[in-house]
Order: structure tokens, then C-alpha cells, then sequence
């Protein structure tokens, strides 16, 4: 099979391999990797409904990952979809409701992020390897809560590797915070920035494209990487769980190999959604994605007007992690509705950088049917999360609810024939203190853990261990900065 080779969204003339697009994390000019053809897959959709977890696993990602030898691959895959998972399944899909509702929140921090960031620093460390990079790596991070904690547990103690985490210090859940500022390792730093999601990854962008600073650490033995979601090493293992969900719905004889299915994703960076895209264009057969947003509604009206404009008041929601007005990863597919042209994109991400805004044009909208964009505000959210509980006992986080409070949008206006996927992002317990009080009112009183145990009492799930680590744990991170004060923080941090 031919090499899959990578080039960014920025640069026609760059070329390399995944192996060392993952190293990179970002394109030297300021772009993202992306694949220069789309493999197809080579295991039957019959087959797939037979496989487990990490036979799927290992068939999609080596479509993408071809210059990983297989041995590598799957030693990749065994160290990252293990017992650190709660359930053998890894990505178990429950039915309520009359949806599906696919879970990615059984890993070490309850919230999807744990699918990729369990296997990334696998795969960093294996491509450092086999590209001869001896440089400590630097993962330089900005997070909306749950990428921070999905990577300090990926990271933590793992040598060869340093981490320092940014994370919006008023716009976060008590209990994202908790599990950051917990975080255990030498190797870790995490940091409380004065400024929100978007502030935060702009500081991380700027300090990656800081030619001066990376060669003064280079000249120290270090070398930065990102675990944020536009490296290809996190959104390929994502691919996976699109493959793996059709294939349990065949499996279960709820549809036909072949036929298709719609997903609808709660979507923030567009990392999520985007792997499912990828996972369209490799063959899984998919209707409809559906972009579930939340009332930070810059991409529902960028597919309803071909417009995207961040210029607009930033909303701190109770779906947190889909706070944001900057989508990274959309880039990737500007980059492919363009006809994987560069140099169309180039301009459009100039124009946001300097306008915050850009209009695509008709033939590119014309590229986008295989999108629908709803969004759910803080109101049908909550709505959406107490008549699920009431309806069936199945109780959902707030971005699961965006995602189901969307999805009946689209139901209604659309009449979709087909099952649909809604992917369910994070654990309940993650914001016990929203869905809680969206349940009851009269919850919003009490105490952070009583809540828990509340929940806990409500819906006969036990509460994970993620959030028991964090009852009673010494708080080791207490560092706080401006924006303008990040990359002082980051020197600080690795020149001690
Ligand atoms: C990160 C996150 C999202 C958004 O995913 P993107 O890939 O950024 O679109 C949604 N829900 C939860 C719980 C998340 O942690």
C-alpha cells in the first residue's frame, strides 16, 4: 500500500510523513497537516461488525499512520485501550430515547478527549523514535477543560516528555479545575490564565510561532509539540470510533452493512465532527454530520450563510468545552472544500486572522452537504437533559444535551429516515453541578460532591473513580497569568 503523505493547509510545497506531522503538531507556516489523498478502508463493513475496540482501531489508523510499522502500531493501540478504560468496550453505544447515544467518556478522565490523548504520547514517542528527534518533547497545551486533564493523565511520568497546560481560569467546570490542579508528575505544569479559551490558544499559537524561542530551547534540548486537537495524532485515533459505532449497530442487526447512519457531534474546536468527516471519506457510510453548537453559535451560522465571523460577545455556557469562536480544525475543511487548495485557504485564515471573518464562495458552500449545522441554547439544554432522565433514566452531560437538543431540531425539520448517532462527549459526573440542576431547580444550592452522590443515587451509575482521585486531593498547581504573560511562564517553567 502507498504511503500516505501529509501537507499543510498553508503550503502546497510541504511534504512529509505522519510520523513526523505528528511530531510537528503544526505547520511551520502556521497551518495544519492534512493527508494529501484519503486512503480507503480495506476491511468489509461485515467484517468490521466482528472486530473489537482495537482490531478497529488498528485497521483504521494504519489507512493513515502508513509509514507506523504494524508491530508499532498495535504496541500504540494496547497501550492506550486498556484497563485504564472502564469497560472492555472502550466506546459502548446505549440506546435512548429512539437515538443512539455512543460514549466516549469510559477513559481515565471521563470526557472524550481521553479517546486520543490515551494513545498520543504513544504515537509521539514512537514517531520521535523512528525519526532519530532526541529532544525532551514539550506538550504546550491550551484547553477548555477537558483536553487539559486528558493530557496531563496521557503525559504524566512518561519520559521524554514535559507538559504545560493553559486553561481559561474563570471558564472552566469546578471539577475540570480540580482535576488539573490536582495533577500529579514531576514532568507536569499547569497555569490559571486571566482570559478565556480563545485568549489561551492564541497565547499557545503565538508561542509556537515563536522562531527566537524555539531555537533558544532547542539550544537547551527541548523541542515543542501540541496535544491540542490539530495534531493529526489526535484526530486519526478519532476516526476510529466512528468506524467502530457503525459496526455495533451492524453487529446488533439494527442496519444492514451499507447503510447509512447519520452523527450528530457537539462540536467546539471541530476536531470531533471532523474525524467523522474523515471517517465519510475513507468509506463509512454516512448520511448526515449534524454540528450540534451551543449558544457560541459561530459555526451553525457559518453553515446556514457560508459566513464565519468571530466577532461577537464570547458566551460562558454549561457546556464549557464547546466555548469557543475559534475552531481550529475547521481549517482542514476550508482546506478540502476548497479543492485541497492551499493557497485559497492561506488567504481565508489571513483574513480571519486580521477581520475575524471570512465568506466562502458558493461552489465551496456547494461542498458542505454533508454538514447541517443546529445549535441548542442554555434553556432547551437543560430542557433536553431533564426530559431524557424522565423519559427514560438516562441521565447526559450539557454537551451531550446541545448534541440531543440539536438533533431534535433536525429531526423535526427534516424527517431524517435513517438511526442517528449522537455522541456523547462527556460523563454526567463531569458537570454534576449543571445536569443536576437541570433535573431540579432546587439542586442548585448544595455542595459539589453532594450533588454527586446525588447523581450517583439517581441513575444507579457508580461514580467513576476519576472523580473519587479528586475528593480529597492536594491542590499542586496554583500558578496564575495574563495572556501576555505566557510565554514568560513557559521559559520560567522549563529553564529552572
Ligand atoms: C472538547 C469537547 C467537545 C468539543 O469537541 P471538539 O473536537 O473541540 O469539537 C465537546 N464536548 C466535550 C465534553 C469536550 O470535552
Amino acid at each position: 500500500m502507498a504511503e500516505i503523505r501529509y501537507t499543510s493547509t498553508r503550503d502546497a510545497n510541504i511534504d512529509i510523513s505522519a510520523s513526523q506531522a505528528i511530531i510537528k503538531g503544526l505547520s511551520n507556516d502556521g497551518g495544519l497537516f492534512v493527508p494529501k489523498e484519503f486512503p480507503a478502508l480495506d476491511t468489509s463493513l461485515e467484517e468490521l461488525a466482528g472486530l473489537d475496540y482495537r482490531e478497529t482501531a488498528y485497521r483504521v489508523m494504519k489507512l493513515f499512520l502508513s509509514d507506523f510499522t504494524e508491530e508499532e502500531l498495535r504496541e500504540c493501540i494496547n497501550n492506550a485501550y486498556d484497563s485504564k478504560f472502564d469497560t472492555p468496550e472502550i466506546a459502548p453505544l446505549m440506546e435512548a430515547g429512539g437515538s443512539y447515544y455512543l460514549e466516549l467518556f469510559h477513559g481515565r478522565t471521563i470526557a472524550f478527549k481521553d479517546m486520543a490523548l490515551s494513545i498520543l504520547p504513544h504515537l509521539l514517542i514512537t514517531a520521535a523514535k523512528k525519526n532519530d528527534v532526541h529532544e525532551e518533547i514539550v506538550i504546550l497545551t491550551a484547553t477548555s477543560g477537558d483536553t487539559g486533564k486528558a493530557a496531563l493523565a496521557g503525559f504524566a511520568g512518561v519520559k521524554g516528555t514535559r507538559i504545560i497546560i493553559f486553561f481559561p481560569k474563570d471558564g472552566v467546570s469546578p471539577v475540570q479545575k480540580l482535576q488539573m490542579v490536582t495533577q500529579k508528575g514531576d514532568n507536569t505544569f499547569v497555569v490559571g490564565v486571566d482570559g478565556n479559551f480563545d485568549d489561551c490558544q492564541t497565547g499557545v499559537k503565538n508561542i509556537f510561532n515563536d522562531r527566537e524561542l524555539a531555537e533558544k530551547l532547542k539550544a537547551q534540548g527541548f523541542r515543542f509539540s501540541s496535544a491540542n486537537s490539530i495534531n493529526i495524532g489526535r484526530l486519526i485515533p478519532q476516526v476510529v470510533y466512528y468506524v467502530y459505532a457503525y459496526s455495533r449497530l451492524v453487529n446488533s442487526g439494527r442496519i444492514k452493512a451499507g447503510e447509512k447512519i447519520d452523527f450528530c457531534v457537539p462540536t467546539g474546536n471541530f476536531g470531533n465532527i471532523l474525524a467523522g468527516y474523515y471517517a465519510k471519506l475513507i468509506g463509512l457510510p454516512v448520511n448526515k454530520l449534524i454540528c450540534a453548537s451551543n449558544e457560541n453559535k459561530v459555526l451553525f451560522d457559518f453553515f446556514e450563510s457560508g459566513v464565519y465571523d468571530r466577532n461577537r460577545k464570547f458566551i460562558l455556557t454549561s457546556s464549557p468545552s464547546m466555548d469557543i469562536l475559534i475552531s481550529s480544525n475547521l481549517e482542514r475543511l476550508i482546506y478540502h472544500i476548497a479543492g485541497d487548495d492551499a493557497r485559497v485557504n492561506a488567504e481565508y485564515m489571513k483574513e480571519l486572522a486580521e477581520t475575524g471573518k471570512y465568506t466562502i464562495e458558493d461552489d465551496m458552500r456547494g461542498r458542505l452537504v454533508d454538514f447541517l449545522g443546529f445549535y441548542a441554547d442554555e434553556e432547551e439544554t437543560a430542557a433536553r437533559i431533564k426530559a431524557l432522565y424522565e423519559d427514560c433514566g438516562y441521565i447526559i452531560d450539557t454537551h451531550t444535551a446541545v448534541a440531543s437538543a440539536a438533533y431534535d431540531k433536525y429531526y423535526r425539520s427534516y424527517s431524517p429516515k435513517v438511526p442517528a448517532v449522537i455522541v456523547s462527549t462527556a460523563s454526567p459526573y463531569k458537570f454534576s453541578r449543571s445536569v443536576m440542576t437541570a433535573i431540579d431547580k432546587a439542586n442548585e444550592s448544595k455542595g459539589d460532591f453532594e450533588l454527586i452522590d446525588e447523581m450517583s443515587a439517581l441513575s444507579g451509575v457508580d461514580i467513576p473513580a476519576a472523580i473519587e482521585e479528586i475528593r480529597n486531593a492536594e491542590i499542586r498547581h496554583k500558578t496564575e497569568c495574563r495572556t501576555d504573560e505566557m510565554r514568560s511562564q513557559v521559559e520560567g517553567f522549563l529553564m529552572k
